[in-house]
């Protein structure tokens, strides 16, 4: 053993394999891998093997594309065969609703280059004939799913990574981690001490473990999971005789079961809603290359269901139970990066499928670590995604709900529900009891959505299609907009920023200039490479006090951003308020009627300007009152203590009696924003993006002084932005975009070369340095003169214009010579026409806001 490396991956499962093989394919080869026992010891060597491309995420989806397309690559390397079986695969609807999800489904994969199909159910018997057609309505064919040996894939990462010089310790457990003050990390093994500038956990089952190493609580839990394997079935024979090839890939999500062929037998799993976490609270030492007992009657609801839709089973003899444990975070997607508030410690954990994922978490953290990005979005599988009320009875109810959905649909207006409400305002029970709010979580923050006229009416009626909040919604957008509403506006991140050197500090990381005493400005934050990595509005109280607010499920990726870029010299310090600062906003055209009688304060428009702020007593409570709103409006963000915030809304729904004021909800704002043409943070803006094709460059001063970002930023503006975030009015009925939608043009044959591809623009193929390369389109990207140009971010019903909208990327030279019909946008499998807004439909000189 080495006794000083680079990095040390505890771990030889399959991630921490493929780290491993990553780090040194980037040319760190002077990295070392320390397993306890043998390579895939944990869950690794039990995995049912099977991989698919698909995933809720698309920059996921991204990642386990590049997952898949590795093996070949791996195998020529390592001269370790995987046992790769690209079956192709389908998921099978048994309802309209399930149906509408696939659809959903397929068109999303359209701007990945994906070449699903939607098929009948009789075209999947065709591939898998065991299956009763009768039960389903349609089908999802994948040709990118099937299966593999785990046990080869995890060592041809290992061998692979050997042969680019790291090396591989087993039989050796971790069993310390302590930093030294240069920030260098001892890790102390069974077989001596390593020292390492980096260490990454890929602890697997144990992941929490070697967390709690480092003082860290990680939101991961394993579950049992079963699946079965049968006795040599006559029907599989059969298939393979007579067409020369084997079963493909089955998901019928009414049984929540998956299921494929396995040698002559076929091999079935579930993911049953009677799931059972194992080791809640700490994973044993002993633990090794065991499985648990099999428990029958757990599966058996998903077994009635699978014998009567795949009828042949039901006669099959049983061979074998695996039971075996593997790992979750809360919303199922791997917990990868650099830690907050520690030095070069990352993690490559709670990853649930390794075989489809392992290799796209090899490639980002990688990345990462070598180059300082992960070269792609993975916010969806950051680490920092989760905030401290991630604890470990909240990450055990989630984790279960997880696992028991796991086939279950996610409408885009369905909120889950385990392990809520977290956190709440003191408003909470005002805004349910009183005010029957439909509550949704922001970022374990219970936040209204919308308010329903009685407490019977108050809930959401899942669907794909316009629900029962639409006219709620509605009643809500006018009443704001010919009046006065309020909300509560408590989940934003909110940050102060003292010191001397603040001022510099922020206009390092910010590309806008600071604002002058009292005033407010609106600013990006880039990354090296000119990409958006946060949004922000900057207030400045006094020379060295700054407010900061932001999108608050970016609190701690932002937070890790700050604190990287802090100086040593303790001229600047960061507070993070978390609830300890709440808020509510007024908006409307009598929003200043309301706050002239809850304040001494001048308020008029020449005293109290668009974009000022300061301190002030609302209804006899200290506040800081900003005079900015999201919805466009003339209207004010309100600051104040949590002991204060009833006191205050009392007062704000008192004074604004006499205007009809009207509570309004998360959905309203949203819906009030997009007939402005505002993006919003993890949709329009995200670090895919630069600031010129965000259409946010008047916020971005090349000329200010050098800030992060700034070189490639002036890049973007000379080269011109590739892609513009655009609007769109679309001509929907009854259901309106959910994000993620394919955007088709009428282009013919032009080039497309000449109109450059957008990012994440075509099949999601890699190069052998992983770097993407666009495949040729053609499949489900073209139909006659109709091409896929781009996708959908966000979108919804404005209702003050009465019109569908949405927004998303395309290319800018199409944007630019834009005609009129070029445009669809396909809604549930059918194409809406879709017409540029280039102005905003509401208010577009913004005279409301400023008046
Ligand atoms: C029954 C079952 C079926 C599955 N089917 C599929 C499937 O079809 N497709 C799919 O993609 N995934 C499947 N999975 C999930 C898959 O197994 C996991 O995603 C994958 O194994 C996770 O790999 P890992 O490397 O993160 O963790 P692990 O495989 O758990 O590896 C962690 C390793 O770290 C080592 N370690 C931990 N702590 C220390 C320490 N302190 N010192 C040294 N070494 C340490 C452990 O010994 C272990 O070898 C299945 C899992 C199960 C249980």
């Amino acid at each position: 053993m080495k006794p000083h490396v680079r990095a040390v991956v505890i771990g030889g499962g399959v991630v921490g394999c493929s780290v491993l093989y990553h780090l040194a394919k980037a040319g760190w080869s002077d990295v070392m891998l320390i397993e306890r026992s043998e390579l895939t010891s944990g869950s690794s060597w039990h995995a049912a093997g099977g991989f698919h491309t698909l995933n809720g995420d698309p920059n996921v989806a991204k990642l386990q594309a590049y997952t898949v397309s590795l093996y070949d690559e791996l195998e020529e390397l390592s001269g370790q065969s995987c046992g790769l079986h690209l079956t192709g695969g389908v998921m099978m609807a048994d309802t309209p609703e399930r149906m509408d999800f696939l659809r959903q489904v397929h068109a999303k994969g359209r701007y990945l280059g994906m070449e699903t199909e939607l098929i009948t159910p009789s075209e999947a018997k065709a591939m898998f004939p065991l299956m009763d057609e009768s039960n389903f309505v349609g089908a999802l064919w994948d040709p990118v799913e099937g299966h593999l040996d785990p046990s080869g894939t995890t060592h041809a990462y290992a061998k692979a990574a050997r042969k680019l010089g790291a090396e591989i310790v087993l039989r050796n457990r971790v069993i310390e981690l302590t930093q030294e003050a240069d920030g260098t990390w001892n890790v102390v093994t069974e077989q001596g001490n390593v020292k390492a500038d980096h260490v990454v956990n890929a602890g697997g089952l144990w992941a929490r473990e070697v967390g709690r190493m480092a003082g860290l609580e990680l939101p991961v839990l394993a579950m049992e999971h079963m699946y079965l394997l049968t006795e040599e079935m006559p029907e599989v024979l059969e298939f393979n005789a007579s067409t020369g090839r084997e079963l493909i890939g089955v998901i019928d999500f009414k049984g929540e079961i998956y299921t494929r062929q396995e040698r002559s037998g076929i091999l079935l799993g579930t993911y049953e809603k009677a799931c059972k976490p194992w080791s809640p609270i700490e994973t044993p030492w002993s633990f090794g290359h065991e499985l648990l007992a099999p428990d029958l009657d757990r599966i058996a609801p998903s077994l009635e269901v699978g014998f009567r839709h795949f009828p042949a089973l039901e006669n099959a003899g049983i061979k074998q139970i695996i039971n075996g444990p593997f790992t979750f975070a809360p919303d199922g997607n791997p917990l990868v990066g650099p830690v907050p508030g520690l030095t070069n410690y990352w993690t490559a954990c709670g990853v649930m499928a390794g075989f489809s994922q392992g290799g796209g978490v090899g490639l980002a953290l990688s990345n990462w670590m070598v180059h300082g990005d992960p070269g792609a979005d993975i916010w969806g599988m950051d680490v920092a995604r989760y905030g401290e009320w991630a604890t470990l009875r909240y990450t055990n109810a989630k984790v279960r709900e997880n696992y028991s959905r796991r086939f279950s649909i996610r409408f885009p207006n369905e909120e889950l529900h385990a392990a809520r409400p977290q956190q709440t305002t003191p408003l909470y029970d005002v805004m349910v009891r009183d005010n029957h709010a439909v509550m949704g979580d922001s970022w374990g923050l219970e936040t209204p959505l919308w308010f329903a006229p009685s407490a019977a009416e108050a809930y959401d009626v899942l669907s794909f299609h316009r629900s029962n909040d639409f006219g709620p919604i509605g009643e809500e957008v006018r009443r704001t907009r010919d009046s006065v509403g309020v909300t509560e506006i408590s989940n934003f991140a909110k940050y102060e920023v003292t010191g001397q050197g603040a001022e510099t500090f922020l206009n390092h990381l910010m590309t806008n200039t600071m604002p002058r005493i009292g005033r407010i400005v609106l600013t990006p934050m880039l990354n090296n490479n000119g990409k958006l990595i946060g949004d922000f509005t900057i207030a400045k109280l006094s020379d060295t006090r700054f407010m900061v607010w932001g999108s608050i499920a970016a609190q701690k990726y932002h937070m890790r951003w700050f604190e990287q870029h802090l100086p040593n010299d303790d001229s600047v310090a960061i507070r993070r308020f978390g609830l300890n600062l709440v808020g509510l906003s007024i908006a409307g055209p009598n929003a200043r009627k309301v706050l002239e009688k809850l304040t001494d304060d001048d308020v008029s428009s020449a005293a109290f300007r668009f974009m000022d702020i300061r301190k002030m007593d609302v209804n006899a409570a200290p506040c800081v009152v900003g005079r900015i709103t999201y919805t466009g409006d003339l209207g004010y963000e309100i600051w104040m203590e949590p002991a204060y915030q009833r006191r205050i809304y009392d007062g704000i729904k008192r004074a604004g009696a006499e205007f009809g004021i009207v509570d309004f909800g998360m959905r309203a704002l949203l819906s009030m924003r997009l007939e402005k043409n505002f993006p919003t943070w993890f949709r329009e803006l995200r670090p895919i993006y630069g600031p010129y094709e965000a259409g946010i460059e008047r916020f971005v001063k090349l000329s200010k002084n050098d800030f992060i970002g700034r070189e490639a930023a002036a890049k973007e503006q000379a080269d011109g932005p590739k892609l513009m975030r655009t609007s769109f009015l679309v001509n929907a009925t009854d259901a309106d975009v959910m994000g993620d939608e394919p955007i088709w043009a009428k282009i013919g044959d032009t080039d497309y070369r000449t109109i450059e591809p957008p990012h994440g623009f075509g099949a999601p193929r890699f190069d052998s340095g992983g770097k993407e390369i666009a495949k040729p389109e053609g499949g489900t990207m073209r139909d006659g003169d109709w091409r896929v140009v781009g996708w959908v971010t966000s979108g919804g019903y404005a209702h003050t214009i009465g019109s569908s909208m949405a927004q998303g990327y395309i290319p800018s030279a199409l944007a630019i010579n834009a005609t009129e019909g070029m445009f669809e946008i396909e809604i549930l499998g059918i194409r809406r026409p879709a017409r540029i807004a280039l102005e905003p439909p509401f208010d577009p000189t913004g005279a409301k806001m400023r008046g």
